[in-house]
């Protein structure tokens, strides 16, 4: 059993909806003042009004630097400071080789690497202020570990993170600050549920566990890693994939 993050106060990147919302709503459940970032304000009402009286919404564009000085402004003015930043949001258009715009590729590396960056140094101030705090990255296993085709741009985003997160983890342990990251695999999200069940079963059938990851499998990793218990654990990136990595081939799924 973790000790109680209770009072503590979160800033969820991306938390309209999949993943961010998923750890939006664990988080609140844990009891910490959650403050629900998206471009689109109604929608991060809708997930704040859920959670309840300890969350609020707020819009702001996480790739530019007014937008997550104002979130951070927001967090600090409505829950008096910033324990943790899940900085989650993020995009993935696809494009392969040979179609990809210079456009194209900018667009996912600002909204995905430059965000975690600038959200990141949002916070800094609060974060210090306090005397530490949990920073967790939503990276993902395309990139740092695997490729899918069309998405070139989105595994350098992601395996971006991870370097980010290195030397930040580096810069910012004498603050007590920690920060980590999360990979997930492949997440039932809302995006996921008009592709048809042929499209999902292929998926599942490429990983040990044979369903895909919940929103809840990934919230309870950013849960731990913001957990006190967690506090000697920095720059360190976490698998939930339900083993998808694994296999070394085709055969080996085939085998089991
Ligand atoms: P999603 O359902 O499309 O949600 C993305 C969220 O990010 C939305 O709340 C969106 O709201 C917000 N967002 C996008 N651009 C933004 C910006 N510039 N400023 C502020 N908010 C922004 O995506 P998801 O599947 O939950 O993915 C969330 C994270 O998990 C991403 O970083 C993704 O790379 C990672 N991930 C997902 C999977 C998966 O299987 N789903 C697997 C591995 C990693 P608005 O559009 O309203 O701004």
């Amino acid at each position: 059993m973790l000790k109680s993050l209770q009072g503590k106060t979160v800033v969820v990147t991306g938390a309209s909806r999949g993943i961010g919302k998923g750890i939006a709503l664990r988080f609140g459940e844990a009891g910490l003042n959650v403050l629900v970032v998206s471009r689109n304000q109604a929608e991060a009402d809708g997930v704040a009004a859920v959670i309840g009286a300890n969350a609020a919404g707020f819009a702001a564009d996480v790739s530019t630097a007014e937008g997550c000085e104002a979130m951070a402004k927001e967090a600090s003015d409505c829950f008096g400071g910033i324990d943790v930043l899940c900085a989650n949001a993020g995009i993935f258009p696809a494009a392969k080789l040979g179609e990809m715009t210079a456009a194209d590729f900018d667009n996912v590396l600002t909204t995905n690497l430059r965000s975690t960056f600038l959200s990141v140094s949002a916070v800094l101030p609060a974060m210090t202020a306090a005397g530490g705090g949990r920073i967790v990255i939503t990276s993902s296993i395309t990139g740092p570990i695997t490729g899918y085709p069309g998405w070139s741009h989105y595994g350098a985003s992601k395996a971006g993170q991870l370097g980010f997160m290195r030397t930040a983890a580096i810069e910012l342990a004498p603050k007590r600050i920690t920060v980590n990251a999360v990979m997930p695999g492949n997440i039932f999200t809302e995006g996921l549920e008009g592709m048809g069940g042929d499209y999902i079963a292929k998926m599942e059938a490429s990983i040990p566990m044979r369903r895909l990851g919940s929103v809840a499998d990934i919230a309870n990793a950013a849960l731990f890693f913001a957990s006190e218990e967690a506090g000697y654990i920095t720059g360190q990136a976490m698998v939930v994939d339900g083993g998808q990595v694994l296999p070394e081939s085709l055969g080996a799924l085939e085998a089991i």
